[in-house]
């Protein structure tokens, strides 16, 4: 199909229209088949439409869909106890998109700043880092294609370099109030922030009274084998963000802090759809399923072994490394365009993205197996074998 003319046309999409997904597979309007490799972008962590979530939404929507913001409901109150008992976090606002979990966590910050650091409030942030496209998220990334968006930006974010601790040093002063980063930077072509960059950051904030933000909107809810991935290390951040997996496909999203910083007052943070009973129940219904130590080390297991299809197929086609966590994982295709090799993948019926000229990301459903795999490396394989 044509760009539809109603559409505003914001991003190169290919021709296909998508009807009908279940599991690990998509179908377009032709009625053809494709495994999908994306799915949603990291968000459907279970598949598409599985019945934990479908059965969940029916279930909510026909007993409540939403009582107002300034009321109690059962299903955000369940879910909020679920994520702090399993996360060293104690309180949670409900938002409905990663980028507004962020701002929520950059004006806590703020607020924290006000009240307890003379009025401290500048982010260190990493370049390649991404934590959603408003504008205080967009100005707190270091995505290039960023830079000259939309000025002047959100001042107050100063960017260093991930894995590099004296790049961080060099920024702390008496004006920082917290440094926010994601445990693997994801649009940045899944770069990994090593457990002793982790480890050091949390020691030099906590020394400086500086609050350690952790943007988990694609680590999260089992995407790296753990429930966060900020839990492959032993640090305890300070304030965490989910999104993405935790709807499992709906639009949910979380702001989680600590007791000492959960700090806002009445009417500094808020939202019309913010803890909704329709999407928290759909998370608790997410949750349950993902947290558990089978789920979790399935997803390693699997991680592991598509990793090494991957490096197996890298060395026939004479590609570069594999490189990620869990099922957050990429292939570097070093001199060949990774876009054309998605393109060709799509042909075969895969759908694989390319978040750099370089890289092809893969963020399939955690509950994917052995088939799945196989199928995607010969899906890729005949892609490259087509160049
Ligand atoms: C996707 C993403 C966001 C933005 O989430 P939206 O739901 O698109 O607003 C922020 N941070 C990270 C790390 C992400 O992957």
């Amino acid at each position: 199909m044509a760009q539809p003319k109603a559409l505003m046309n914001i991003a190169p999409r290919p021709a296909q229209v998508f009807v009908r997904g279940e599991g690990h597979y998509l179908w377009d309007s032709d009625g053809r088949r494709y495994l999908d490799m994306i799915q949603g972008w990291a968000v459907n962590c279970l598949g598409h439409s599985p019945p934990v979530i479908t059965e969940a939404l029916a279930r909510q929507a026909d007993q409540l869909i939403t009582p107002s913001p300034a009321f109690f409901n059962q299903p955000s109150i369940e879910l909020a106890n679920a994520l702090t008992a399993a996360s060293c976090f104690d309180q949670v606002f409900f938002a409905s998109s990663g980028a507004e979990a962020n701002e929520g966590a950059i004006k806590l910050a703020r607020k924290f700043g006000a009240l307890h650091r003379g009025g401290a409030y500048e982010i260190i942030t990493f370049q390649g880092g991404f934590h959603g496209r408003t504008l205080a998220t967009m100005s707190a990334s270091g995505k290039p294609a960023f830079a000259k968006l939309y000025e002047p930006k959100v001042s107050g974010f100063q960017k260093a370099v991930l894995n590099d601790i004296d790049s961080v040093t060099r920024l702390l002063d008496e004006q920082t109030v917290a440094v926010m980063l994601e445990p693997v930077q994801g649009e940045a072509g899944v770069v990994v922030a090593d457990d002793d960059f982790l480890r050091a950051l949390r020691e030099i904030t906590r020394e400086a009274g500086v609050l350690l933000i952790v943007d988990e909107i694609q680590t999260g809810v089992g995407r790296c084998g753990k429930l966060f991935g900020y839990q492959h290390t032993d640090i305890r951040p300070d304030i965490m963000t989910l999104g993405k997996g935790i709807g499992g496909g709906v639009p949910l999203a979380a702001l989680l802090a600590t007791d000492a910083v959960s700090c806002f007052e009445y009417g500094d943070q808020g939202g019309t759809y913010c803890g909704n009973p329709l999407m928290t129940a759909v998370g608790s219904a997410v949750l349950k399923t993902v947290n558990t130590l089978e789920f979790l080390n399935q997803v390693e297991r699997m991680g592991a072994a598509l990793t090494a299809q991957l490096t197996d197929l890298s060395k026939r086609f004479g590609l570069g490394s594999v490189r990620g966590r869990g099922l957050l994982l990429a292939l570097d295709t070093g001199a060949i365009d990774s876009t054309t090799i998605a393109d060709r993948a799509m042909d075969e019926g895969l759908l694989v993205n390319a978040p750099r000229p370089d890289t092809l990301r893969f963020m399939p459903a955690l509950t994917l197996g052995e088939d799945q795999i196989e199928e995607a490396v010969s899906g890729l394989s005949a892609a490259l074998n087509s160049l």
